[in-house]
């Protein structure tokens, strides 16, 4: 050992065994993740092998669309533009068909409101 320091190494998933014969159950992270300068039991200052470092554990899981492979997304992306062209909902907008729609205005709206 080089100083007087405690140092503490991994023993299982969250159980820490330290320099100074004793355990500590952390639940996330590392000793100093959580802030633990010192060592509680012998007050030297804590060190860790660092061997393994969980991190902290992602607070909101992915879900959906963000959970997929950039791939998978694509691919779904795809399938659900072509089923719009299918159905005939899908529109391809043109410069010159989106101004002639804005100056239309409010009659835009209330024609789709008959259609529907
Ligand atoms: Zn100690």
């Amino acid at each position: 050992m080089s100083g007087p320091q405690c140092l503490w190494t991994i023993d299982g998933d969250a159980i820490w065994e330290t320099d100074c014969g004793r355990s500590f159950v952390l639940i996330t992270g590392t000793p100093l993740n959580n802030k633990m300068r010192y060592c509680p039991y012998c007050g030297c200052p804590l060190v860790t092998n660092e061997r393994v470092d969980p991190g902290p554990p992602p607070k909101h899981p992915t879900r959906g669309f963000a959970g997929l492979s950039p791939e998978r997304r694509r691919e779904i992306a795809r399938m659900g533009a072509q089923a719009a062209h299918a159905r005939g909902t899908a529109h391809r907008w043109t410069p010159a068909e989106a101004s002639k729609a804005g100056q239309k205005g409010g009659s835009v709206s209330q024609s789709r409101r008959k259609v529907q």
